[in-house]
């Protein structure tokens, strides 16, 4: 049981120097590219492709979420403790938090309790400069496009109201969706409308987290589309010659973050999409850097298995060639009171018919699990507010469908309290994995690949299409891109588009408004209902709790 902070557990555990936590993976110092003493970057170098298939990938995630979380990232870490304590070598690969949730109103993203990735502050402050340079190789290209629009000489003739890059800024900054640029005269470049992203939503980090290699990075940011010239042509960065300059920019921030978790196992952190706009999960060269170094890899992907999870296992895994051997299924019971409908003042009053009824949610995605060859694990993340009631009630139901579900106390006890699922997880990786299969293949026409995933995962009867949707099919046809992955944006709070359709909802629509190119990490982004990739802040946002006091301790980051 733990009365204290999230910061306060992790600001009193005492760190390993980063070179004993590498000497576990077998690694030396010289190995590492030291950030002081408790952050190192790995060279892409260790990552050994014989090893990435043999050992064992495990992918956390979650039922429909509440905007709390429902705690993967807590048992993503906790599970790694567990895996340890019973005798795996595992290490956990996490993404990078964003600054935006972190001063907003989700909070930090390493873990709660007595599972967490420590240096706490740093890994959700500034880290290691990763979102930093992609963020400024983001901005660069756009300097570059609309410096090229201003130069006579240089002019490729795009025409400024088809520019389809933006600019992005790391922050909720809800001023910065809809903008005027290049406003004050000739000399102040040409003005249109322009619009930020928050950094996480850039396609830069999309690709990042999609590239194998220095190289491989470097043409597919050539790749990006920006627009279109005056004559309809698509107009690309490596037009605007960008591609080795923002590589430049991200020679560092390719390599992935070694740190460690409370309980001094390795971890691993890099990348970090959002997983409702974009692909949700750290990059690919993080994950096969695991399976290079450990036995066990246990990752998260964001958000609901009904978007992380998907893009994990159509996108990631099939373009990657992984293979996840066991999927873990989070759930909190305060969320299945929600999708039994229980209201946020009711979130922790016990109530067994509100759980039987939010069971719905978790039967469908467990449904979905197994539509990719792979069985889940359920982790019932323990809460004071659970009753014992509820978790039988939901290790029974679960038995009925032949899952396997265990109360995971990861964040209360640390990998003590997560042996339980450990086991549960190693028994289906070594008894019951076989090779995972993905839902669609890249190669189906994109229209296809959006009905799959909106009628297996996400359970509508149909998908209607804008007029701009359709314009945007045709325009994706003409470039070539049909055989792009699909990476959906939809909202996290529900199956379906609609925010406010809770539980397991039947016959629905999906409206697909608009879909976006995203020709350097090769993904078409259909545009579901009313998605915005600028969030605002909250009314109270989690910055004005925060303390920093004459030795630098903060306080009231969580
Ligand atoms: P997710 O990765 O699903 O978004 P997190 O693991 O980041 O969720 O957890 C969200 C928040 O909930 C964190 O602040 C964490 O400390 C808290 N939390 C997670 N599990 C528990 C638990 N079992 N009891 C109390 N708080 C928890
Ligand atoms: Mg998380």
């Amino acid at each position: 049981m733990t009365g204290l902070s999230d910061i306060s557990i992790a600001q009193a555990k005492t760190l390993l120097h980063i070179k004993e936590i590498a000497k576990k993976l077998k690694l030396v110092e010289d190995d590492l590219e030291m950030y002081g003493k408790y952050k190192a970057k790995l060279p892409l170098s260790l990552i050994d492709e014989r090893k990435v298939n043999k050992h064992h990938l495990v992918l956390v995630t979650a039922i429909t979420p509440t905007p709390a979380g429902e705690g993967k990232t807590t048992v993503s870490i906790g599970l790694t403790e567990g895996l340890n304590k019973i005798g795996k070598q595992a290490l956990v690969v996490l993404r990078e938090p964003s600054l935006g949730p972190v001063f907003g109103l989700k909070g930090g993203a390493t873990g709660g309790g007595y599972s967490q990735v420590v240096p706490m502050e740093d890994i959700n402050l500034h880290f290691t400069g990763d979102f930093n340079a992609i963020e400024k190789a983001n901005n660069l290209l756009a300097a570059l496009i609309d410096n090229n629009i201003q130069s006579k000489a240089q002019n490729l003739r795009i025409d400024p109201r088809t520019i389809l890059w933006k600019r992005v800024i790391d922050m909720n900054d809800r001023a910065l969706r809809d903008i005027t640029i290049g406003l004050g005269g000739t000399s102040n470049g040409v003005p249109r409308q322009d619009s930020f992203n928050i950094t996480p939503a850039s396609e830069v980090m999309a690709i990042l987290c999609m590239a194998s290699s220095l190289e491989n990075l470097k043409e597919r940011l050539g790749n990006i589309l920006i627009g279109f010239t005056f004559d309809k042509q698509p107009v690309f960065a490596r037009d605007l010659k960008a591609e080795n300059a923002m590589t430049i920019l991200l020679k560092e921030a390719i390599k992935p973050n070694l740190v460690q978790t409370l309980e001094e196992n390795p971890a691993i952190i890099h990348g970090g999409p959002f997983a409702n706009i974009a692909q949700g999960t750290n990059t690919i060269i993080a994950t096969k850097m695991g399976l290079s170094l450990s036995d066990y890899v246990v990752t998260e992907a964001g958000f609901g298995a009904d978007l992380g999870a998907e893009k994990f296992l159509n996108i990631k895994s099939q373009f990657a060639k992984l293979n996840p051997k066991c999927v873990v299924l989070v759930l909190t019971i305060r969320a299945l009171r929600h999708h039994g409908g229980a209201k946020s003042d009711a979130y922790n009053i016990p109530s067994l018919a509100k759980v039987a009824e939010g069971f719905k949610n978790l039967e469908k995605h467990i449904e979905n699990i197994r539509k990719f060859n792979i069985e889940p694990v359920v982790a019932i993340n323990s809460f004071v507010s659970d009753s014992e009631d509820e978790v039988n009630y939901i290790i029974k139901k679960c038995a009925g469908l032949g899952v396997h579900a265990v109360l995971s106390e990861g964040w209360a006890k640390g990998g003590e309290g997560t042996k339980k699922l450990a086991a549960a997880v190693v028994d289906v990786v070594e008894n019951k994995a076989t090779q995972y299969k993905p839902l669609y293949s890249w190669k189906l026409p994109i229209k296809e690949k959006i009905e799959i995933i909106a009628k297996e995962i996400y359970g509508a009867k149909k998908v209607v299409y804008g007029v701009q949707a359709e314009l945007n099919l045709k325009r994706i046809d003409r470039l070539g891109f049909n055989d792009f992955a699909v990476c959906m944006a939809k909202t996290q709070k529900s199956f379906s588009d609609d925010d406010k359709l809770i539980g397991r909802p039947k016959d629905f629509t999906i409206t697909v408004r608009e879909i976006e190119i995203a020709a350097g990490a090769q993904f078409v982004i259909p545009i579901l209902g009313k998605m915005s990739r600028m969030p605002g802040l909250p009314t109270i946002p989690a910055s004005e709790h925060m303390t920093i006091d004459k030795n630098g301790v903060i306080s009231g980051l969580s």
